[in-house]
């Protein structure tokens, strides 16, 4: 069933376990991250990221979402993943998405907080809920270390009046994982995540959780962190079962392509301890 994302992260962050959110990108994809919610009896928080509308539309994937999420029986959160501005975020709404992120942690302090609160302040209006970012998740191509990296810690002392100010549903904070795939492994600042979680009561939402290690993941799953974001990992697993299994026809490859994005949601529903939720 279709659902609003903050009901699940509330429970989440309450229930200490993480929600995945993987990015889908056409209607297999969105397919199989919600047979695998179903198949465990856990939600997830089906996304999709503005920067991929080229590949299908806004409105492609508010039909796809809405559907595949209203017709099966575990809660489904349809959440628009980076919205890059006012307009497209605003659309989203009107096309029935239940949360948007608004991604301005590459602006000012200032400026991220204006933007942040005309997008909530047209969400809540709407019923929807908001995540935003404070601090910076980099590129993980540009990983070599924490220092060469272009992402930018959370500040703890810029939470309580970030989240006050903007009145947000939840927090993706920068605790030093990366987007995409990684020259080294990550080392994630646990202090700095505990810290952060004592300051707000808000859920927290880790992005660029491709490949940041297991137990990394586990950890921060169990620590405070309501929802996880996985897009890389899924893809690339999509790829590597095509190539293992070399299918003879087109029928072939995207049944491949279907079981290999499947197995890595399903690895990670079990790491993050996500749990069923009844609404
Ligand atoms: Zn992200």
């Amino acid at each position: 069933m279709l659902v609003n994302s903050k009901q699940l992260l509330d429970i989440a962050k309450k229930r200490k376990f993480a929600i995945p959110a993987p990015d889908f990108i056409d209607l297999d994809s969105a397919r199989v991250f919600v047979d695998v919610a179903q198949e465990n009896n856990v939600p997830i928080i089906l996304s999709f990221a503005q920067s991929h509308s080229q590949m299908i539309s806004l409105e492609e994937a508010a039909l796809i979402g809405k559907f595949l999420a209203e017709k099966c029986s575990v809660p489904i959160g349809l959440h628009l993943d980076h919205g890059e501005d006012f307009d497209f975020i605003k659309r989203a709404i009107e096309l029935g998405f239940t949360s948007v992120m608004i991604d301005a942690s590459m602006k000012s302090f200032e400026e991220n907080i204006a933007i942040t609160k005309k997008v909530v302040s047209f969400a809540h209006s709407n019923g929807v809920s908001v995540e935003a970012e404070l601090g910076h998740v980099g590129a993980g191509e540009n990983y070599e270390n924490h220092d060469s990296c272009d992402s930018i810690y959370t500040s703890p002392s810029d939470v309580v009046e970030f989240v006050s100010q903007t009145n947000i549903d939840s927090l993706a904070i920068s605790i030093g994982t990366a987007h995409g795939v990684y020259k080294a492994t990550p080392k994630i600042n646990f202090d700095r995540l505990h810290e952060i979680d004592q300051l707000t009561t808000i859920p927290l939402v880790l992005h660029g959780g491709s490949s940041s290690g297991d137990q990394n993941l586990e950890k921060c799953a169990l620590n405070g962190i309501a929802k996880i974001n996985i897009f890389t990992d899924i893809i690339n697993n999509a790829f590597d079962e095509i190539q293992k299994t070399k299918p003879i026809n087109y029928f072939e490859l995207k049944k491949s392509a279907n079981i290999g994005m499947q197995k890595m949601l399903d690895h990670y529903v079990k790491l993050f301890h996500t749990q069923p939720i009844d609404i």
